[in-house]
C-alpha cells in the first residue's frame, strides 16, 4: 500500500466548503483518471468514476463526499466587515475566533471572527454563549467599499476554515481540517488504486465523490440515480469517543482501534446482513473492527439506500476526534485498515453474494 499522508495531506488541505467543491474534485479527478475505465460528473457536480464494464454487475457503488463544513458571504457592513450564513451543522462557539479564507474571484482573502474582549465583559456577560447572528468576520478592510473593490469579496464568496495539516504523535496521528469527509475520499481513492492494482473482482465498481452532504445528502441523492447502485458503501469520518467529556454512550470508537461500522445514526441502519458480511470480511482479515451506535449523524448511505427500490448499504468509518471544527485528528493506522478492509468487501462482491445480500424471503 502506498504512503497515505501525501494524498491526505493535500485533500485535508484543499479548499471545498458545499456547492464549492472544484477544488477537491480536481484532485479525486487527477488521482482517479489513471485507475478507473471512465469518469463522468452528474448535473449537480459529483464525479463518478468506474472500475469494470459499463453493464457489469453487482454494481456496487462507493461514496465519500468532497465538501466540508463552511460559511457563504452575506453582506459586508459599512465599516466593512463581512456578516456570513453557516454551510452546516457548526456549533456557535466553534467558529468564533478562527482564521478563515474567503474565496474571492481575485483568490483567497483571510479573515478572522472576532471576539469581543474579556476586559469590556461584565462578569454575568462572561458566562454567555456567542450567538451567531452576531458573529463577523474581520477581514481588515478600511470600510465597505475597499472589502469590494481591494479585496474584491462579493456576496455569495464560500469562507473555508484556514487550517493546515500536520502529523500528530511522531506521525501515528494526523491533524487537519475537513477529514469529514477527506478521509472518506482517500480511502475511496486508495481502494480503486489497490483494485486496479490486483485482481478487481467481478464486480463493476462506482467510486463516487459526492458535493453537497452537508447541506443534506444532495449529492449522494443525484449520483446515486445515476449509477443505480446494487449495494452500497458509504466512506466517512466516524465519531471518536475517546476525549474527555465524551462518554461511551455517546460514542464507541477509538483512534487507533480499526475501522468501525455504523450500527444506527438518524438516516440509516445498515442492511443486516451487508452488515455480517463486513463482520466475517474483517475477522478474516484479523482487522480490529469498532461499532457505533449515535443518535445524531446523517451520511450518505442514506440516499444511496433509499435510491430508486433500494439498496443493501453500510457506512464504514475512519474514528475522527473533534468533527465539524476547524481541527480534527485521525490515525494512520486506522486509515489503512479501513482500505484493506473495503478492498476485500468489494473483491468478494459476486452475483450470488450479492443476491444472498438481497434476499429477505
Ligand atoms: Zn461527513
Amino acid at each position: 500500500m502506498p504512503d497515505v499522508q501525501p494524498l491526505l495531506e493535500e485533500l485535508s488541505n484543499a479548499y471545498g466548503p458545499s456547492g464549492f467543491e472544484g477544488p477537491v474534485r480536481a484532485i479525486v479527478r487527477r488521482e482517479l483518471t489513471p485507475l478507473a475505465d471512465a469518469i463522468e460528473t452528474d448535473g449537480l457536480g459529483s464525479l463518478i468514476a468506474r472500475l469494470g464494464p459499463a453493464d457489469g454487475h453487482p454494481r456496487v457503488m462507493l461514496t465519500a463526499h468532497m465538501d466540508e463544513l463552511g460559511l457563504m458571504v452575506r453582506r459586508i457592513t459599512d465599516e466593512g466587515y463581512v456578516k456570513f450564513q453557516p454551510l452546516g451543522g457548526w456549533l456557535d462557539q466553534a467558529i468564533v475566533n478562527q482564521r478563515w479564507m474567503v474565496l474571492t474571484h481575485a483568490g483567497p482573502v483571510l479573515g478572522v471572527t472576532g471576539i469581543k474582549t474579556v476586559h469590556v465583559m461584565t462578569p454575568k456577560a462572561r458566562e454567555k454563549l456567542f450567538e451567531r447572528d452576531d458573529l463577523f468576520l474581520d477581514v481588515g478592510a478600511h470600510d465597505k467599499r475597499d472589502a469590494e473593490e481591494r479585496l474584491g469579496i462579493r456576496p455569495g464568496d464560500a469562507i473555508v476554515p484556514d487550517s493546515r495539516f500536520a502529523p500528530l504523535a511522531g506521525g501515528e496521528l494526523y491533524l487537519g481540517k475537513a477529514w469529514d469527509d477527506r478521509v472518506g475520499v482517500a480511502v475511496m481513492i486508495e481502494v480503486m488504486r489497490e483494485l486496479r492494482a490486483g485482481a478487481p473482482g467481478p464486480a463493476t465498481t462506482f467510486a463516487v465523490a459526492t458535493v453537497q452532504e452537508e447541506i443534506g445528502l444532495r449529492g449522494a441523492e443525484t449520483s446515486a440515480y445515476a449509477v443505480e447502485p446494487d449495494l452500497g458503501i458509504n466512506l466517512e469520518s466516524g465519531v471518536a469517543g475517546d476525549y474527555p467529556g465524551i462518554t461511551p454512550d455517546e460514542a464507541q470508537e477509538r483512534l487507533g482501534h480499526g475501522p468501525g461500522l455504523f450500527l444506527h445514526d438518524s438516516s440509516m441502519l445498515p442492511n443486516l446482513l451487508l452488515r455480517d458480511f463486513v463482520i466475517d470480511v474483517a475477522g478474516d482479515l484479523d482487522i480490529p473492527l469498532q461499532f457505533n451506535v449515535l443518535t445524531g449523524y446523517g451520511q450518505d448511505g442514506a440516499a444511496m439506500q433509499r435510491s430508486r427500490r433500494g439498496a443493501p448499504t453500510v457506512n464504514i468509518v475512519v474514528p475522527t476526534r473533534y468533527l465539524h471544527s476547524h481541527t480534527g485528528v485521525i490515525a494512520r493506522s486506522d486509515v489503512e485498515q479501513a482500505i484493506r478492509l473495503v478492498a476485500e468487501i468489494v473483491r468478494r462482491m459476486d452475483e450470488g453474494t450479492l443476491a444472498a445480500l438481497r434476499d429477505f424471503s
